[in-house]
């Protein structure tokens, strides 16, 4: 379905506002078509190392060995570019080895700004692999454009946007970011992880390009690690990207490769779900006298719900909230919830509930009391009384 480009658009393009087909009909078409050989309609996997020449030594069939191409992860490849309006997609082992990708593509000595509320596998790949290489560091608070602008300097050659922030869901303001970025011929890349194509499209804001760790909602079902870097534009950039897949060899294996296009099509769906649960359970911890504070940009007092309101569908499945009692009553809560598994990661469906400030490490100021929530697609009102049970009982 490579002619169904979409055009690209304003601000906040809308599903309908696509080129060509909308997002459900590309979530399921896109990437896919019926088996010539067997006229099969579900898509084979192709499990293959080596593909056959041509008599004169060419490969005209575009397959030549495993680690350069696959016709899965051509497949897979095709369909998240297409869903997020851009012209080419690289999928790597994990998120990270896609974000390294982005990073590869820079030289020693260049500038790169990210979030200081950022992924912290991210920051661990910039402060732990990229230093030693020479690349220079700023971790800023984005949700300040001023702040941003401060930071700036001659060699600045990337700015690394996430939003929703994790864990306290603090938006950034993408076109703004990339207008004070793009006057100064800074690129910007965008880890959309948190909100999905569905929810948010950066692409279509301006940035250059959006990574995801598709072991998250892409993937939906907590049981494929993988990441994508997809790209506006076939530029310098991307090559470099292209050759650090390639050449780097950190692809993504043929079965996890069918896994993931497997789950593109209910995304729509999916995100549909998780955004419904996760409004009404915000509001209901927000009106809950145990809980000191609801971070979810679909709330309208969210110090950033302005920001989610013009550039999100929807505001997704993770919010984050504050109980009184410190680290003791959280994790205490967290024990009595029945529905909500204790553990890291995000994005399935089912809904998992996370002592964050145990994971952060110690350079981050996230308070004891705060659980975070990925929600998932159970009914809404199981969710609420089991959220209702753990934080009445003592
Ligand atoms: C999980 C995550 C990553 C890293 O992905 P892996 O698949 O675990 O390597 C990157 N960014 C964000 C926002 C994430 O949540």
């Amino acid at each position: 379905m490579t002619s169904m480009h979409a055009a690209s658009e304003g601000a906040k393009a809308t599903p309908q506002a696509r080129g060509g087909y909308r997002l459900e009909t590309l979530a399921i078409h896109a990437g896919r078509s019926i088996d010539k050989g067997t006229g099969a309609v579900a898509q084979p996997i192709h499990l293959s190392t080596t593909f056959e020449r041509d008599v004169d030594g060419d490969y005209s069939r575009g397959f030549m060995y495993g680690r350069n191409r696959n016709p899965g992860r051509a497949a897979l490849e095709e369909a998240v570019a297409l869903l997020d309006g851009g012209a080419g997609a690289a999928a790597f082992s994990s998120g990270v080895a896609a974000a390294s990708a982005v990073f590869q593509g820079l030289q020693p000595g260049d500038h790169v700004i990210a979030p200081s509320q950022g992924y912290y596998g991210t920051v661990n790949v910039l402060d732990r692999i990229f230093a030693k290489w020479g690349l220079e560091r700023s971790f800023v608070d984005m949700t300040s454009l001023d702040a941003l602008r401060a930071s700036l300097t001659p060699q600045t050659r990337l700015v690394w946007v996430e939003t929703p922030s994790n864990p306290l869901l603090q938006c950034v303001d993408i076109a703004g970011v990339v207008e004070m970025a793009h006057a100064r011929g800074i690129r910007v890349v965008a880890d959309n992880t948190f909100a999905s194509p569905v929810v948010q499209q950066p692409l279509r804001l301006g940035c250059d390009m959006v990574t995801y760790s598709t072991t998250k909602y892409l993937g939906g079902h907590s049981d494929v690690l993988g990441g994508v870097v997809i790209s506006r534009e076939s530029d310098e950039h991307f090559e470099t990207v292209r050759a650090t897949q390639v050449y780097g060899g950190g692809v993504l294996s043929p079965f996890d490769c069918w896994l993931l296009l497997r789950s593109l099509p209910m995304l729509p769906y999916r995100m549909r779900g998780h955004c419904a649960n996760a409004q009404r359970i915000a509001e209901y911890l927000a009106e809950h006298a145990r809980v000191k504070a609801v971070h979810y940009p679909g709330l309208p007092d969210h110090p950033t719900h302005h920001v989610a309101q013009g550039q999100m569908h929807g505001y997704g499945g993770m919010l984050s909230f504050e109980v009184e009692g410190g680290l003791k009553e959280a994790m205490a809560l967290a024990a009595r919830l029945q529905l909500f598994t204790r553990a890291t990661s995000f994005g399935g469906v089912e809904s998992l509930v996370e002592h964050h400030a145990s994971i952060a490490g110690p350079h981050r100021s996230v308070p004891q009391g705060l659980l975070r929530l990925s929600v998932g697609l159970e009914h809404v009102d199981d969710l609420l009384a089991d959220l209702d049970q753990a934080l009445t009982t003592d």
